[in-house]
């Protein structure tokens, strides 16, 4: 088995640059630019709950940065910076090297896509558990957040919704694709593309901003809560794939679809006026940008989401979205 310090030298001490002092000291230093300011997130995945065990370890590397990038998204920030803290069975280290070759390779790839250095971590024996911090850099004062929404503002949202929760669906076998199919819902919840170069973009334009982890529902509604604002949906705008209209409008699929997990799209809220400015941007981005809601003011004591049918009927949902917390 090779020893903690081999295992960090082979696997995650990379060549790094805009890094003062990198792996192999008790902490890392970094010097964000002039100018800047640091905007810093943390996700972690848990075996059994946010994957399964068995998921390949190339798709795991890369999904446990992917999702952290997602929040730097969010925010409108650009990553610089990343620590990783893998717990990992001693089972996978001892007789599976190759799991980790593949793990890290999946890590690495996207960081140097997105031209992100590794600067530290921690890496420990005991249950799977895989932890990512990220820190990112915004210019000062300008970033992306959940409260800014206005009544009248345009509810966008970027890609398409609920393949991966069909995916999830698919392996949970509470539904069955051709294969044809659950290849593809498979590559949106094992590598979800996060949309940093948007978000960046959207500084200038949109009043507030999330990125739909946990179901769009679910999302949109935290800018709700935060911005204190109400707002209308109507379901038959809510992008889907052309896999997903296969299966919509079975309560299933629009489950998938409105309070599904794992999308990492962005849902954001802005003036009318930015429309053509904004379908603009997802066309020079190659981003589907879809209005699928209208912000309304607040006339409850909590804020309304309340959502359209295509006749007009008011649609209630048994699910909200996921909550890691709910029985
Ligand atoms: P300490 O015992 O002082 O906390 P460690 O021995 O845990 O330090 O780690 C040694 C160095 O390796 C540190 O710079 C740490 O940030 C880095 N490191 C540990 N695990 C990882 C990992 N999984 N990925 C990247 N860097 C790591
Ligand atoms: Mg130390």
């Amino acid at each position: 088995m090779p020893s903690e310090f081999d295992l960090i030298q082979r696997y995650f001490k990379r060549p790094v640059t805009g890094v003062l002092l990198g792996i192999g000291d008790d902490a890392a230093i970094i010097a964000p630019k002039a100018g800047k300011e640091l905007a810093i997130s943390t996700d972690c995945l848990v075996a059994g709950q946010h994957f399964f065990e068995n998921t390949d370890p190339y798709k795991l590397g890369y999904k446990a940065l992917a999702v952290n990038l997602s929040d730097m998204a969010a925010m409108g920030a650009t990553p610089r910076w990343v620590t990783l803290s893998l717990t990992l069975p001693r089972s996978l280290i001892g007789f599976h090297e190759s799991w980790l070759d593949e793990f890290s390779r999946g890590f690495h790839e996207l960081a140097a896509t997105h031209q992100i250095a590794l600067i530290g971590g921690d890496t420990t024996a005991g249950p799977m558990n895989i932890c990512v911090q990220i820190i990112g850099e915004v210019n000062q004062g300008q970033w992306l957040r959940r409260s800014g929404a206005k009544p009248g503002d345009d509810i966008w949202v970027s890609g398409c919704l609920g393949d991966a929760a069909l995916a999830l669906k698919h392996q949970l076998g509470e539904l069955v694709l051709t294969d044809e199919e659950a290849a593809y819902c498979l590559s949106a919840l094992d590598m979800p593309s996060a949309r940093v170069a948007l978000g960046q973009r959207l500084i200038e334009l949109a009043h507030s901003a999330i990125d739909i982890s946990d179901g769009l529902m679910a999302d949109l509604g935290h800018i709700l809560s935060c911005s204190a604002q109400s707002a209308t949906v109507e379901l038959e705008t809510v992008p889907g794939s052309e896999i997903m209209k296969r299966y919509l409008p079975s309560p299933l699929a629009v489950e998938c679809l409105m309070t599904g997990g794992d999308d990492y799209e962005l849902c954001f809220t802005a003036s009318k006026e930015n429309q053509s400015v904004i379908r603009q941007l997802g066309q020079e981005l190659r981003v589907p940008l879809t209005i699928v809601g209208e912000i309304k003011p607040q006339k409850t004591l909590k804020p309304e989401l309340i959502i359209y049918g295509s006749k007009g009927e008011k649609i209630v949902l048994e699910k909200k979205g996921y909550d890691h917390f709910a029985s």
